[in-house]
């Protein structure tokens, strides 16, 4: 098992990643807990999978437990079932010393968080993400939201774990499409950051290869994560590099209606995309593209989705990151090296037009 440490001033916590950590995650809660009671909110299908092992586990502890499991899907971040788990939570006799331990991918791990920073004004909560993306992203630096009709994670905080527990023997069971997608940021942590990573992907080939290494490759993931996230919690600045690859695959997602691409697959094909972007303005070294090309293939990515310029146009013009008519943008200098540049929206429309040409 390998640890690392978020050091936020008065919020430091523990990650621990390693193989069947499920299985002791009890201790870990037991630690982390001020008070006996532990409710487990998860999604049914994590429940059936997962559910008992942390639950025996927590029991082992002497927590008194409960579980409330949503439906699941990107459905069950409302406002809706927000306010249901808070009312089950009241029901079980949550109080205000007691945890909520959040067990599923990052729909769950969002919900349950935004749920634990704001019943009772707040309780503690442990993370244990059971998806790639959850392990690698959305379990490590405390932002937790559900969605609006007025977009995504528009009702949100910054309501840091207490723990993180990455059991890396979950993602065996995930179907390929929901591995592929949590290995776009696996790939983006790379293509923004470390070099070394990115030609490991190349080398271990494709899934099964790159779970021979797995510990060690979220290990590198969550710590890069780590190390944006101290800098930047509030996401003042720059932490804005992880979203590379986000402001088009937006676009793509848009298109898509949320629901034709995985997140993974449309962030694939923005790092892709603004790449070649970066390629003809000089900002990019040449041959980026390609690299990215030849590894999002390799783990079952597309490296291109086809959407008009008018799509482009109101996907960048509504995107959060706009500032104005001036958007902040995330480049590559070269693989392992984002730099944040900012570009009239005018300006990039003309470059999608030229490299789409
Ligand atoms: P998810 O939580 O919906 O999980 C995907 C599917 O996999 C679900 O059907 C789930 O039941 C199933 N599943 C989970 N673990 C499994 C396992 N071990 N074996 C088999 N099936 C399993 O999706 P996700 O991709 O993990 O998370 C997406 C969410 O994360 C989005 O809502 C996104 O906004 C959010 N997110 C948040 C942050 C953040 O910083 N908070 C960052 C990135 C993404
Ligand atoms: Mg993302």
């Amino acid at each position: 098992m390998k640890t690392l440490e978020v050091r936020l001033p008065g919020k430091e916590y523990m990650i621990e990643i390693g193989s069947d950590t499920l299985s002791q995650v009890g201790r870990t809660v037991r630690f982390a807990a001020r008070g006996n009671k532990a409710a487990i909110i998860t999604d049914r299908s994590v429940d059936a999978l997962y559910g008992d092992r942390v639950r025996q586990s927590l029991k082992d502890e002497g927590f008194d437990l409960f579980t409330v499991a949503v439906e699941p899907g990107e459905g069950s971040k409302s406002m809706e079932v927000y306010s249901e788990v808070c009312e089950r939570l009241l029901e079980g006799g949550l109080t205000r010393k007691d945890i909520v331990v959040a067990l599923g991918g990052g729909v769950v791990g969002d919900l349950a968080g935004f749920v634990a920073a704001t019943v009772l004004r707040g309780v503690d909560f442990v993370q244990i993400p059971t998806t790639l993306l959850s392990q690698v992203d959305s379990s490590v630096g405390g932002k937790v939201a559900v969605n609006l009709k007025a977009g995504k994670n528009l009702a949100g905080a910054f309501h840091q774990p207490k723990a993180v527990v990455i059991d890396t023997n979950c993602l065996n069971t995930l179907p390929d499409r929901v591995f592929s997608d949590g290995m776009a940021e696996v790939i983006k942590y790379g293509a923004i950051e470390d070099a070394d990573l990115f030609r490991r992907l190349s080398s271990l080939g494709g899934r099964s290869g790159i779970m021979s290494e797995i510990e060690d490759v979220i290990y590198t993931c969550v710590d890069i994560k780590r190390r944006i996230v101290e800098a930047d919690e509030k996401d003042e600045g720059g932490r804005m590099v992880l979203n590379f690859g986000h402001t088009l695959g937006h676009a793509y997602e848009k298109s898509g209606g949320y629901s034709r691409y995985t997140h993974g697959e449309a962030v694939a094909a923005g790092m892709v995309k603004i790449a070649e972007i970066g390629e003809e303005t000089g900002i990019t070294e040449k041959g980026c593209s390609d690299k990215l090309r030849s590894l999002i293939r390799m783990y079952g990515l597309p490296e291109s989705i086809e959407i008009g310029l008018d799509e482009y146009a109101q996907a960048v013009g509504v995107d959060k990151k706009a500032e104005g008519s001036m958007i902040n943008l995330i480049f590559i200098e070269d693989i392992g090296k984002a730099v944040i540049r900012k570009m009239d929206t005018a300006s990039l429309m003309e470059l999608l037009g030229r490299v789409e040409g």
